[in-house]
């Protein structure tokens, strides 16, 4: 076949080239300008010559063997190579043409420009094994990362996973919107990127849940190390649009126990671990072991049930009296929650409180508290013969606190026909020094009911003290832990003064949570304590037990 005959190459509308075929090699003798264009061909320069000459060594033995293949098979062959300096990915079809006497003469090679179609492939790729939010591989390439980790530790090196559980992230996502939760993730995984050693791997789990997987693992501590640079990341505040943010981690720790290990084992006990950090009371390490996947079992039979208890009417309200000292009278009462289990009990907060949070329950559930709370202090202020009306005090969470809550509050108010300065909402230290700039609003609003706030567990939160003045606070609860020693820790009764006359100074009330013995009674009476909670008065009772103490007005008599 003449060269000229082959120009019809020029006409064809993808990128084809001739070669012919001798006892030199291949000689490329023709390609129309598809195939020029595709290939880089300098403008300026004569398309020809030896396939030494015409392709670059990397691609040059990929063509050759192909062309070898469609002259022994007397056939088309395919394969696929790149081009122009691996910015083009072409997929080649080689016809061999052959003379009269049965030799091959010609190749014809026609191209097709399949970069974009395998742009779109690796794009698929990577989607179906990261995380389009914060880019980082996502739970499917984690799994393949172990696998491939444990394959790796013949050696002898262990394979540890790190399991990162955000601690109250719901709250940002419900107060703040997703967009603001979707940053927040966003800065976390680049925060932990920076703290990672080399060849560690971060995955984003789930949706507030990251992993880490750390090779060459000859010991436990060098996993906890790992955990615990995480873990300073969170001591600083995030910054949001909407202003500062902080948060903390719950973190589980698993250890390969050899090659033949599996990373669903894996997966699971690191998950187990964060669970059990969390339910310790968050913002902790925690290293895998037996005992906790019977109680990871457990949570999850917990968190079944809660979601079925409030619906059963399982959930009870008990209340605690607060008295105030000078006169020794009861000025009104904690609502404190608790859950009648079928099967476990009465159960108090701290077995389930965790859960209600981390479910979300705690919002519903809270509301409750509310309702029946407010229903039970207006029914004693009607048929109590004292002039002065009771407090009752209930607890809220952070979650709760969305403004939202402002009109569930109005409404149980309503509702019950409880006058809003008889209601206190005691919200923690923590919630309310560290997320001011997320609830500041509705704050203003419960505060524009007319309800009051106070603070509780006063002392644990590590508060700016002259922060407390912004806030629309009207009373400080000193946490149990101080006022347990008092009587005998110098250092206890030192800090019990230092907020009694913070607190006068700024004009708030101050109650001692946690009274038990009589010595503290008087001394917390002597630092000038204001009201005082405790076993040494009453342990929170239900409603139908505490009503006598509401009619009788109680009087305790000082300690001799
Ligand atoms: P808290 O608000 O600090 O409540 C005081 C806790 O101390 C109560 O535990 C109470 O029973 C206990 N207590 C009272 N006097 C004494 C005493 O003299 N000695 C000792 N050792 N303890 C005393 P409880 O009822 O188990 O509640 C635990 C926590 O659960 C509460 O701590 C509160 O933070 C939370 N909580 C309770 N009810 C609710 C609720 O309805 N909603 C929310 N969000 N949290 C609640
Ligand atoms: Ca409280
Ligand atoms: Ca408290």
């Amino acid at each position: 076949m003449d060269a000229p005959r082959l120009e019809i190459l020029e006409h064809l509308p993808q990128p084809a080239f001739a070669v012919t075929v001798g006892d030199d090699g291949f000689e490329f003798v023709l390609a129309n300008q598809a195939y020029l264009d595709i290939i880089g061909w300098p403008p300026d320069q004569q398309f020809g010559g030896p396939a030494t000459a015409v392709l670059p060594d990397a691609t040059l033995a990929t063509y050759v063997e192909h062309f070898m293949r469609a002259v022994v098979a007397r056939s088309v062959v395919g394969f696929e190579t790149d081009a122009n300096g691996g910015r083009r990915s072409l997929v080649v079809d080689c016809s061999p043409l052959f003379d009269s006497a049965g030799v091959c003469t010609h190749l014809i090679g026609i191209a097709r420009d399949v970069t974009e179609q395998k742009r779109v492939e690796a794009a698929l790729a990577y989607h179906t094994r990261h995380d389009p939010l914060t880019n980082l591989p996502n739970r499917v390439k984690l799994v393949e990362t172990l696998a491939d980790s444990l394959l790796r530790t013949r050696g002898g090196s262990l394979v540890g996973l790190v399991f990162i559980d955000l601690d109250e992230f719901e709250v940002v996502n419900d107060s703040l919107g997703h967009d603001a939760g979707d940053a927040l993730l966003t800065v976390v995984a680049r925060r932990i990127e920076r703290v990672l050693r080399a060849g560690d791997s971060i995955a984003r789990f789930g949706g507030d849940e990251l992993a880490i997987v750390c090779n060459g693992i000859k010991e436990i501590d060098e996993v906890r190390a790992v955990a615990e640079r995480v873990q300073r990341v969170f001591d600083d505040p995030f910054a949001l649009d909407a202003g500062d943010v902080f948060l903390t981690a719950s973190i589980g720790i698993a250890l390969s126990n050899g090659a033949d290990d599996r990373p669903d084992r894996l997966m699971r006990d690191a998950d187990a671990a964060a669970s059990y950090a969390k339910s310790r009371g968050r913002a902790s390490i925690e290293v895998f072991d037996e005992p906790m996947r019977a109680r990871a079992l457990e949570r999850l039979e917990v968190e079944r049930d809660l979601r079925l208890a409030l619906g059963r009417h399982e959930m009870r309200v008990h209340y605690q009296p607060l008295v105030r000292f000078d006169q020794s009278e009861v000025i009104g009462f904690e609502a404190l929650l608790r859950w009648e289990h079928p099967q476990r009990g009465l159960l108090s907060p701290d077995a389930f409180l965790g859960d209600a949070e981390d479910t979300g329950l705690i919002v519903p559930i809270g509301s409750w508290v509310l309702h029946e709370s407010c229903a039970q202090a207006s029914r004693w202020a009607t048929e109590s013969e004292y002039e002065t009306p009771l407090v009752v005090a209930v607890n809220v969470a952070a979650r709760q606190l969305v403004p939202e809550f402002v009109s569930t509050v109005e409404h149980a108010l309503a509702e019950s026909g409880l006058p809003a300065e008889s209601l206190v909402l005691e919200i923690t230290e923590r919630v309310l020094v560290h997320d001011t700039e997320r609830i500041g609003g509705v704050l203003a609003g419960l505060c524009a009911l007319g309800v009051q706030i106070a603070v509780d567990d006063f002392g644990t939160g590590q508060t700016a003290l002259a922060y407390l003045k912004s806030l629309p606070i009207h009373s400080l609860k000193i946490d149990r832990s101080f006022v347990d020693g008092l009587g005998e820790s110098e250092e206890d009764a030192a800090i019990v003064a230092a907020v009694v006359s913070l607190g006068h100074a700024l004009g708030l009330s101050v109650t001692a949570e946690g009274v038990e013995t009589p010595r503290q009674l008087s001394e917390l009476r002597s630092l000038g304590c204001d009201l005082g909670q405790g076993y040494y008065f009453a342990r929170p009772q239900p409603g139908e037990v505490v009503r006598a103490l509401v009619h009788r007005r109680f009087q305790w008599k000082q300690p001799a």
